[in-house]
C-alpha cells in the first residue's frame, strides 16, 4: 500500500479536489490518502480560538461567519449532485456548530486543539461524500482512534501500527482509505495535533506503522529544489536525496517537508517522494537510504536565528563549562542549531527565542554575553560536500565579499552551515546558486 498526502493549496479549491479524485482513481492499487485542512483554515482556526481566548467575542463571529461563508461556497462548486451537496452541508453544518457551542461557553484552554482539529475533519469528509458520490469505493479512517501521541508529545509508532491495521482489516476491501493528517490524540485521550505542518508527519507515520511500499507528499511545486525557488531564480528540483539529506535541508529551511517527517520514513526504511499535484507527471524528488552521486544537492535558508557569544576566560582549560552553558538551554527547553567554539568563548545558535531572556541572564553568570539578532543560517547539503575541498572553495570563493557569523564544518560529512546576517540573504543564495550549481550555464 502507498500513503499519498495532500497538502492544503492541493485541496484548496473544489476543483483541485477534483483533480485529486482523478489522481488518487487513475489506478486501483490499494492507496491511504492523508489531507490536510483546505488551505487558509487552519490559520482561521487559529485566529477564532485567539479570539475567543482573549475575550473578543465579534471578532471570533465575524471569523467563523466568514468561514462558514467559504464553505458553503466551496460546497456549491464541489458537489453536482444535490444528494451529495445535501450530505455536504450537514457536515458543515455539523463542525460549524461544534464552532458555535464551544464559542457559548467560558473559554478553557482545551478548547484550542478541538477547535484546530475541525480543519481537517471538515476536508476529509467533504471529499469522502464527493467520492462516494462518483461511485468510488472508499473508506474514511479517523485519525482520532489511531493517531497517538504520548505525555513527550511524540508520537506512539507501535500504538499507531496496532490500532491502524486493526481498522485496517475491518475493512471491507475497498483498498481506498482516506484519513486526516495532523490531528491526533494524547496521553489522556484528548484531541491534539502534530503542529503547524503537521500533516507530512502524519503521512511519514502511518507510512511506518503499515510499512508502505512509499510515501508521497503531493504539493504545489515539483519536488525540493536546489535553491530556495521563493528568492533565488533558476532553481530546479533535485531528483535524489538521502533520509540525511532531505532531513538537514527540511530543518534548515526548505518548506516543503517537515521537518519530523523523515525520521519515521528513515527509521523504517519508506522511500518518500515530493510530487506536484499541478504537473504530476514531473519525476519530483525521491528521497531514500541511498542517494546520487552528485556531492552537492542544495542549498536551503531558516531566517529568525539569534547568535549568542558567551567569552569567559574561565573556558581556558576548563572542563565542564560547556556543560553548564548547555545545561542552560536545556532548562529553558530551547534547542541550539549551530555551534562554534574557541578556547575563549563559545558562539551557538537558537532560532526559539520564548525564553531568551531568561536564557541570556543566566548566562551571565558564566562571562559575557553577546546577542545578535536577525541572523539566517545558510545551510549547503550534499553526499561528502564537506569532505570535499573543491566544493568548500567555490562556495567561500562564491560569497567572499560576505561578512560571516559563524561556519560550521564537519559535524556531518554532508553538511556545510554558515551563519550571516539576515541582509544578506539574497545576495548569498544567489551567489552560491552561480558559484555551485554553474546556474548561468544551465539555461
Ligand atoms: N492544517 C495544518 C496546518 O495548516 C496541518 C498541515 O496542513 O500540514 O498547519
Ligand atoms: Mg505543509
Amino acid at each position: 500500500m502507498k500513503v499519498l498526502k495532500f497538502g492544503g493549496t492541493s485541496v484548496g479549491k473544489p476543483q483541485r479536489m477534483h483533480h485529486v479524485a482523478s489522481l488518487i482513481t487513475s489506478d486501483d492499487s490499494p492507496k491511504l490518502v492523508v489531507l490536510s485542512a483546505i488551505s487558509g483554515t487552519t490559520n482561521t482556526l487559529v485566529n477564532i480560538d485567539q479570539a475567543l481566548a482573549e475575550g473578543k467575542a465579534e471578532i471570533a463571529q465575524q471569523l467563523i461567519d466568514d468561514l462558514y461563508q467559504h464553505y458553503q461556497q466551496f460546497l456549491q462548486e464541489l458537489y453536482q449532485e444535490p444528494d451529495a451537496l445535501q450530505k455536504g452541508k450537514s457536515v458543515v453544518d455539523d463542525h460549524f456548530g461544534l464552532l458555535k457551542r464551544l464559542q457559548g461557553q467560558d473559554y478553557q484552554p482545551e478548547f484550542e486543539k478541538e477547535i484546530l482539529a475541525q480543519g481537517e475533519l471538515l476536508s476529509t469528509k467533504l471529499f469522502t461524500i464527493y467520492l462516494k458520490a462518483k461511485g468510488v469505493a472508499v473508506s474514511l479512517l479517523p485519525a482520532l482512534d489511531f493517531m497517538a501521541i504520548d505525555a513527550n508529545h511524540e508520537p506512539v509508532i507501535e500504538v499507531i501500527e496496532k490500532k491502524l491495521k486493526a481498522l485496517l482489516s475491518a475493512d471491507e476491501g475497498s483498498g481506498l482509505f482516506i484519513t486526516q493528517g495532523y490531528i491526533c490524540r494524547n496521553h489522556e485521550g484528548n484531541i491534539d495535533n502534530l503542529k503547524r505542518g503537521g500533516s507530512d508527519y502524519s503521512a511519514s507515520l502511518i507510512g511506518a506503522a503499515i510499512k508502505a511500499e512509499e510515501v508521497q507528499i503531493w504539493t504545489d511545486i515539483d519536488g525540493m529544489h536546489n535553491n530556495d525557488p521563493r528568492i533565488v531564480e533558476k532553481t530546479f528540483p533535485v531528483s535524489r536525496l538521502s533520509f540525511d539529506e532531505a532531513a538537514e535541508l527540511s530543518y534548515f529551511g526548505a518548506k516543503i517537508l517537515h521537518p519530523a517527517s523523515i525520521w519515521p520514513a528513515q527509521k523504517f526504511n519508506i522511500p518518500v517522494r515530493l510530487l506536484n499535484t499541478m504537473q504530476p507527471e514531473a519525476a519530483g524528488t525521491f528521497i531514500s537510504q541511498d542517494t546520487s552521486e552528485d556531492e552537492i544537492k542544495a542549498i536551503a535558508a531558516k531566517d529568525g536565528i539569534v547568535a549568542i557569544k558567551i567569552k569567559s576566560s574561565r573556558m581556558l582549560l576548563a572542563y565542564g563549562f560547556l556543560r553548564k552553558v548547555f545545561e542552560v538551554f536545556e532548562k529553558y527547553c530551547t534547542p541550539i542549531d549551530m555551534i562554534t567554539t574557541s578556547e575563549v568563548a563559545v558562539s551557538l545558535t537558537i532560532d526559539d527565542t520564548t525564553n531568551l531572556q531568561p536564557i541570556l541572564d543566566e548566562l551571565q553568570g558564566f562571562g559575557k554575553v553577546e546577542v545578535d539578532r536577525d541572523q539566517t543560517i545558510i545551510c549547503i547539503v550534499g553526499a561528502q560536500v564537506a569532505g570535499n575541498r573543491g566544493i568548500v572553495r567555490k562556495a567561500f570563493d562564491s560569497i567572499d565579499k560576505v561578512p560571516i557569523r559563524m561556519i560550521s564544518f564537519g559535524g556531518s560529512k554532508n553538511n556545510i552551515s554558515i551563519l550571516i546576517d539576515t541582509k544578506f540573504k539574497k545576495p548569498v543564495l544567489d551567489r552560491l546558486n552561480i558559484g555551485l550549481f554553474s546556474i548561468d550555464l544551465i539555461e
